[in-house]
């Protein structure tokens, strides 16, 4: 057997030297059509008071509050998108619509169902004040003031909030054009029917849709061969355009495991075995024109867990984002772990509320040939080397995919 001459780089040490190398890409200006999920790569600040105008909040009459507890005649309306041109006399009062602006001399909005209207004379209860019904200009928010700060994620309130401001386009991060490449010989595309020693390339899928989760823009390369210059062809050719390169499989130290030697002779590989289980062959190395190339395990779930732990964070980082992390919290184990001499293990459970605590309860074997270890998975647990037991009842943290 061959052993492999990278040194056990510790998984955290191995993440932080990832986004130490991970630039940062630029900004553009995007419509909002394709804003949603994307990173703001500057402040927004109001240039208007929102409202623009003072406008009703309710169905009812526009008048002035010292004309309450009188009869007064209905001269013209105020709907949503009409206005009403003249002031309002005293004496008189407008029918006023939701959204319609208060004219000027009026200074307060009854209900409808608050009055009494009879031909073109509404009587209006007495007691009104000044102010009531309407939103005053700059209600919402002032001219001048910080809408949204730069990192902002643009999801459906901040958009709405450009929107409403009249800005037809913001200042966001670029996403990373990631070229993805699966590679082995017992590799068919999906659909086929596999000979005897087949598989379906089902990585190819899996990280498509944990690429395009983490804001990524895919070209898919398809299946490379287990041949030296054919995978370095397609790898060179995508390269032009990608800013990342991900591929699965090919990084352990088997004879046909060749991504390892072809990073190298294009670039620097930082990374080339972690203490992280699973996942230990994980590969990282940087390319010229500040691009980034990832090469992920071949078996299923160690794919997925160092694109969780190192890629991720990296795709995040380069389109402005401040949180890369998912987020964690401490959960209680609902069942006894041992750790692994020398590697963290990131174990995959589902997870549910006991009182005020969330209890991790093993998805199974955590072989990482068996997806179905993370399929419906809550969480990404971490068990720290040592290889002591870690009791039932014992509180680790989590990486959270998705709460319960
Ligand atoms: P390798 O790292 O190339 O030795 O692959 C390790 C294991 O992962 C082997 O059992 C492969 O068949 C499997 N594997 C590699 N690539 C894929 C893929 N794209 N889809 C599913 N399984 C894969
Ligand atoms: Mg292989």
């Amino acid at each position: 057997m061959r052993v492999s001459s990278y040194p056990l780089v510790d998984a955290d040490t191995a993440a932080l030297l990832v986004l130490e190398r991970t630039p940062v890409l630029g900004a553009g200006l995007v419509p909002l059509v394709d804003c949603p999920g994307r990173v703001l790569a500057e402040d927004v600040v109001a240039s208007a008071p929102l409202p623009a105008f003072p406008s009703s909040a309710v169905d009812g009459y526009a008048l002035r509050a010292a004309d309450a507890g009188k009869s007064l005649r209905v001269v013209g309306e105020s709907a949503a998108g009409r206005p009403f041109d003249h002031p309002v006399e005293p004496g008189t009062a407008i029918r006023i619509l939701t959204g319609g602006v208060l004219p000027s001399g009026a200074d307060c909005v009854v209900m409808l169902e608050d009055v009494q209207l009879s031909g073109d004379v509404v009587t209006v209860p007495a007691g009104r004040g000044p102010g009531q019904n309407f939103h005053a200009p700059g209600a919402d928010l002032r001219a001048g003031e910080r809408v949204l700060p730069a990192g902002a994620q643009l999801g459906a309130a901040e958009i709405g909030l450009a929107a409403a401001i009249g800005l037809a386009e913001l200042p966001v991060g670029r996403r990373p054009r990631v070229a993805l490449l699966s590679t082995g010989d017992e590799l068919v595309e999906v659909g086929k029917t596999p000979r005897r020693g087949q598989i379906p390339d089902s990585n190819r899928w899996a990280l498509l849709a944990a690429l395009r989760e983490a804001g990524a823009e895919v070209r898919l390369l398809g299946i490379g061969p287990d041949e030296p210059e054919a995978l370095r062809r397609l790898v060179v050719e995508a390269l032009a355009e990608a800013d990342v390169l991900v591929t699965s499989g090919g990084v352990s130290v088997g004879t046909h495991d060749l991504i390892k030697p072809l990073l190298e002779s294009l670039g620097d590989v930082h990374v080339g075995r972690v203490k992280l289980k699973p996942g230990k062959p994980f590969t990282f190395a940087t390319l010229p024109k500040g691009k980034l190339a990832f090469g992920l395990p071949g078996f299923p779930v160690s794919s997925l867990v160092t694109f969780e732990v190192f890629v991720r964070p990296a795709l995040r980082k380069m389109q402005g984002h401040t949180q890369l992390q998912r987020p964690t919290l401490p959960v209680r184990l609902g069942y006894e772990a041992r750790a692994t001499a020398d590697r963290t293990e990131y174990q995959r459970v589902t997870l549910h509320r006991d009182g005020g605590e969330l209890v991790a309860s093993s998805t199974g074997s955590q072989s990482s040939s068996r997806l179905m270890s993370l399929a419906g998975a809550h969480a990404l647990v971490r068990i720290p080397a040592g290889n002591q037991g870690i009791g039932k009842g014992s509180f680790v943290q989590a990486m959270i995919l998705a709460l319960p």
